[in-house]
């Protein structure tokens, strides 16, 4: 990934992480249920995974979060996890990206990855899930002042120089 790839450190998808766990076996078509569903794997799934994932030494120096956390619960552990290990979160990007561009891009992407999780009917749950579910993580964030908000409808390179800009990288 562009970003962290210039950063020089791990790239952490939850989404990645629950694709890889749908294999075929019970565990995999419940996180296959959710994710094809547009509806958010149950915290009971995906902090595990992102904790054993962030215990690996790789993460000591930092690492970007994508996609993770999703709720207000998953944010409030995230803390609790990073100051039992004397860390904390220093930025927070929030991509700004009206749904009618998102829902092209999407529909884009299912053209070039293929995702079954990039339908029109998906894209539409995955959009009231963001906002009912994710929407309130930013006003948690903001509440600790670390949230940067980033002009998602430029072109990737423009993006990508904003968010560099905004890291002071
Ligand atoms: P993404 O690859 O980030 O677009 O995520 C794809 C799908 O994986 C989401 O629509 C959810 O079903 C699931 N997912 C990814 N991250 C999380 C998370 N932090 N909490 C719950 N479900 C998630």
């Amino acid at each position: 990934m562009r970003l962290s790839d210039h950063l020089a450190i791990p790239h952490l998808s939850t989404g990645e992480m629950l694709r890889q766990t749908c294999a075929d076996t019970p565990l995999g078509r419940l996180v296959a249920s959710y994710i094809n569903n547009g509806r958010l794997a149950p915290d009971f799934l995906v902090v595990p995974i992102i904790t054993k994932r962030l215990a690996e030494p790789d993460c000591h120096g930092g690492c970007l979060f994508d996609g993770f956390p999703r709720t207000v619960n998953q944010a409030s552990l995230l803390d609790e996890y990073l100051a039992d290990l004397d860390a904390r979160l220093d930025v927070v990007l929030n991509l700004q990206v009206d749904s009618d561009q998102l829902r092209l891009r999407l529909l884009k992407r299912a053209e070039v990855e293929g995702r079954v999780d990039d339908t029109d009917e998906t894209i539409q749950a995955r959009l009231e899930v963001f906002r009912s579910q994710t929407a309130p993580v930013l006003d948690y964030y903001q509440r600790q002042g670390i949230v940067r908000g980033i002009d998602g409808m430029r072109s990737p390179d423009d993006v990508f120089t904003d968010i560099l800009t905004c890291l002071g990288s």
